[in-house]
């Protein structure tokens, strides 16, 4: 089957890729594409530790154009994900606001919102279908570069494993930052955390409340208020319902993704809300619940090691707020960018290709970044009596430039030109 899938000739490229989130199997499968060898460790020892968790997750169509090319990868997703081209906004007090549509999105190319752990296990098994060497159970220590050998490579275990280039992709908590800024310094609360459910809905279709957010096919629905939004959709044809708020971080969760949650302590903030939002926070099933600290980290300075053959993608160099509704995006667009510099700069000059991804990357990840508190201001902080006479005031902010966007077409047009206006390498540490 690996045999099938079409590749470009060999590059003679090793790479080590760190983590299979999407970050580090988007990466694995675009160097893939592009004939570098790919070995990938990842820390758990079976995936579905990684797969069967989670709720809703979005890619639009900046970051879904990579699994276009991907054999098979876009319609297994679309199989399973959200029917909806608009979300319905509502005052807190259950008013209707506004219905925003995103019909006319689809001539930027395909959105998918679906459940994060089995669109992830779609790409890890396309990952394996290439014939990717994945090895489960392989938790990375420490990263090294050296300039004699020209090589950087990982410690697993008290042992060293080497390539030309190593991409760590190990998530918001990433131990490649270290050598990448020199010192270590950990991920800080951003002041919010989430709750976060996803459930069957056959007991929310006989809530004559809340009966009509799944009897009638996939919803989406948004509910605004002081320092809360509050999310909720329906998917495959209403059989599945999950919801999402996001509430100030008063300091009494872990940083865990799984922490479970309580609905009655998830109540307390929604004092004053509509019966809608209660009704459906109540009908969600015990240990379906997860209360979900929001850590962040300021921007890096660089993504890329002083010898420039290490580099960071994702949310280990950019970690992002559910509220840009970007992360995953961003961090497919990482791997297809560092893929193609790769290709064009060749194994004879690594430090080049990582350069090139850190400069074409670095602007445009940060201002979608940005993107997140802004969204959130504009919800949170709503001015409401100016909300009634211009709805569309509360919309998410949707501009061409950030998802109208081929991430391999730019890097192929932009890279001649980036590479010659590149800076001397920083000096070595
Ligand atoms: C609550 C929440 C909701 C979100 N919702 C959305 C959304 O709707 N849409 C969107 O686009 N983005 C969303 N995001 C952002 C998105 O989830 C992330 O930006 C994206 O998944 C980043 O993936 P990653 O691969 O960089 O990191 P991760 O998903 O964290 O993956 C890191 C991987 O590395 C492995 N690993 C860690 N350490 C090591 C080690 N030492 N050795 C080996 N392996 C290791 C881990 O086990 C893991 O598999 C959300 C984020 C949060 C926090």
């Amino acid at each position: 089957m690996a045999s099938e899938i079409p590749r470009l000739p060999p590059s003679g490229i090793k790479v080590i890729v760190v983590g299979a989130g999407f970050a580090g199997l988007a990466a694995a499968i675009e160097c893939d594409r592009k004939g570098h060898s790919v070995t990938l460790y990842e820390k758990v020892d079976d995936i579905n530790e990684i797969t069967r968790i989670g709720d809703i997750i979005s890619f639009d169509p900046n970051g879904s154009k990579a699994f276009e090319r991907w054999p098979g990868v876009i319609d297994a997703m679309e199989a399973i994900a959200r029917q909806t081209t608009w979300l319905d906004l509502y005052h807190h007090e259950g008013k209707f606001v506004t219905r925003q549509s995103f019909a006319h999105e689809k001539t930027w190319g395909r959105r998918i919102n679906g459940h994060r752990g089995q669109l992830h296990d779609i790409i890890y098994r396309h990952a394996v279908a290439r014939g990717i060497d994945i090895r489960l159970g392989k938790r990375v220590e420490d990263y090294f570069e050296t300039d004699d050998p020209p090589q950087a490579g990982v410690v697993i275990g008290g042992e060293r494993f080497v390539a030309d280039v190593v991409i760590a992709a190990e998530g918001v908590r990433s131990r490649g930052r270290k050598i990448v800024l020199g010192f270590d310094e950990n991920p800080k609360s951003s002041g919010y955390a989430v709750y976060r459910a996803w459930f069957p809905s056959d007991d929310v279709a006989k809530n004559p409340i809340i009966k009509h957010l799944v009897v009638n096919g996939d919803t989406h629905q948004g509910f605004i208020g002081p320092d809360i939004h509050f999310l909720a959709s329906s998917i495959k044809g209403g059989k599945e319902v999950n919801w999402v708020f996001t509430h100030i971080d008063d300091g009494n969760i872990e940083e865990s993704w799984q922490f479970p949650g309580k609905p009655e302590e998830a109540l307390k903030y929604l004092d004053g809300w509509c019966p809608i939002v209660h009704e459906l926070v109540k009908a969600t099933p015990p240990g379906r619940l997860i209360d979900h600290k929001l850590v962040y980290r300021d921007p890096l300075p660089t993504f890329i090691s002083p010898r420039a053959r290490i580099t960071l993608i994702g949310d280990s160099a950019h970690p992002f707020l559910p509220t840009s509704i970007q992360g995953a995006s961003q961090s497919i667009e990482d791997g297809v960018v560092l893929a193609t510099c790769l290709q064009l700069s060749g194994r004879a000059d690594i430090p080049r290709a990582l350069r090139a991804y850190e400069k074409i990357r670095y602007d445009r990840v940060h201002r979608a970044q940005a993107m997140g508190p802004k969204t959130r201001e504009r919800w949170h902080k709503a001015d409401w009596s100016q909300v009634w006479k211009t709805p569309e005031m509360i919309h998410l902010v949707r501009e061409p430039w950030l998802l109208n966007f081929d991430a391999e077409k730019d890097a192929y047009d932009r890279y001649a030109d980036v590479v010659s206006a590149l800076e001397p390498p920083r000096a070595k540490l």
